[in-house]
């Protein structure tokens, strides 16, 4: 075995997340006037650019690239290292727990919950806000789900209002297996859910708990063993690596009993003619030839997002956050879409709208003209962003910061908001 991993990147020596640095595409983004000036990316919680030393771990196992677990030559048992060791790397990012905790590699969060809701128990009662992403409100309700009841609960007021609801509806839910979904940042307000309170009513209740945690990971640390939540799903693609990968992890006993919700090689132990024996844990449900690229860029970016980084970069963002709410608080007929209360901590995402200005046009506007990418929307999360909407709005503009935000693009963003409202529609 000797020599097998020369040369295969060994992202977990890496320097820390040392200089935050992504990859740009040179010369900036042109404007309608035809200048050309630096990107300012207001849509990190879409999807984060990659971060430099995501790419340099890429470019290092793509000499490497071959197919996982089942070639005898040398590149594949490479590469089945670098799938195995990057399978460590997200363990340790979300605080596995060694002996309990399977990690799934899956193609991001809306897969991870819909693997989930066809290995829940049959007939489990799952518990959802109202507030979810599409991604966590739908896949339970699915026809091919084997969740049970699906109990919707309305917006809460407040974080402790939350807990409360939940604990009530995991109280008065019938016997048997039970599960409460929430998502730990919401990708419209950017508000932090109560995680470790939701979970210890849960558990009070006899009932587990998936934390999507898509929004949430790329700015703050959490673990599966320090919150004590049974699952949590999470997407590559928002924590700075490229698209396609993702992942669920959490308790094994439900997963490792439930048949795959994928068919196919990988899966199965053994196959005859009248019978399939499906594999372990995690093959179980990685069936098809698996995204070893996903997966090695993924877990560098677990790498590199130490918790010193990410509680340093946290204090970063919310400093522009700030910049931007403060900025945005000042011009008038400009609407923040918040839940709970405006000091509520959160996530560097901000929705809001203008009036008179439909969202729509007002994002055009501000890439046309400023160089400003956001997204306009309803953001996936339809039931929650209707809610929060003022009257005479049907959409709203979301910004989101991430590593390469500058408080040039804050003042940017604020000033080109103030200039097209003084402009009017
Ligand atoms: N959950 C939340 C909170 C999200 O913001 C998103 C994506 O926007 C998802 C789930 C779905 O993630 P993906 O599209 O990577 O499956």
């Amino acid at each position: 075995r000797a020599g097998r991993t020369d040369g295969v990147p060994h992202t977990a020596s890496r320097p820390a997340f040392a200089d935050r640095s992504i990859v740009t595409a040179d010369g900036g983004v042109p404007l309608i006037t035809g200048e050309r000036v630096d990107y300012a990316n207001f849509d990190y919680a879409a999807s984060a650019p990659c971060l430099t030393v995501v790419a340099d771990a890429l470019s290092a196992a793509l000499p490497f690239y071959a197919s996982v677990h089942r070639g005898a030559g040398h590149h594949s048992q490479v590469s089945t290292e670098a799938y195995e060791r990057s399978r460590r790397s997200v363990a340790r990012f979300l605080g596995a727990r060694p002996g309990t905790d399977a990690v799934v590699f899956v193609r991001g969060t809306t897969d991870a919950l819909n693997l989930l809701a066809r290995s829940v128990p049959e007939g489990c009662t799952v518990v959802v806000f109202e507030s979810e992403h599409h991604a966590s409100l739908l896949p339970w309700e699915h026809p091919a789900a084997r969740s049970g009841r699906v109990v919707r609960l309305p917006l809460p007021e407040s974080p402790e209002a939350a807990v409360e609801a939940a604990r009530e509806a995991l109280r008065a839910a019938p016997e048997g297996p039970r599960l409460l979904c929430v998502t730990a940042a919401s990708n419209v307000t950017g508000e932090i859910w109560p995680i470790a309170e939701l979970v210890a009513a849960a558990h009070a209740e006899d009932a587990r708990v998936v934390v999507d945690a898509a929004q949430y990971v790329p700015h703050l640390p959490f673990s599966l063993a320090e919150t004590g939540a049974d699952y949590v799903a999470l997407s590559g693609h928002k924590l700075y690596a490229p698209f396609g990968s993702g992942v669920l992890a959490g308790r094994s006993d439900w997963l490792s009993e439930a048949t795959p919700y994928l068919s196919g090689g990988g899966a199965t132990r053994r196959v005859s003619e009248h019978d399939v024996l499906w594999n372990d844990l995690p093959a179980r449900h990685e069936a098809g030839s698996p995204n070893v690229l996903g997966a090695v860029a993924l877990a560098a970016a677990c790498d590199a997002f130490t918790p010193e980084a990410l509680a340093e970069q946290h204090i970063r963002e919310s400093v522009l956050l700030e910049r931007l709410r403060s900025g945005f608080a000042e011009i008038d007929g400009v609407h923040e879409l918040t839940l709970w209360d405006a000091e509520h901590e959160r996530v560097g995402i901000v929705s809001f709208v203008v009036d008179g200005l439909p969202a729509g046009l007002l994002a055009a506007a501000l890439s046309a003209e400023y160089g400003i990418g956001v997204r306009d929307g309803l953001f996936c999360a339809h039931p929650l962003t209707d809610h929060l909407l003022p009257e005479g709005h049907d959409q709203a503009v979301r910004a989101s910061l991430g590593v390469g935000t500058t408080e040039e693009h804050v003042d940017r963003l604020v000033g080109a908001v103030a200039d097209l409202v003084a402009r009017g529609p």
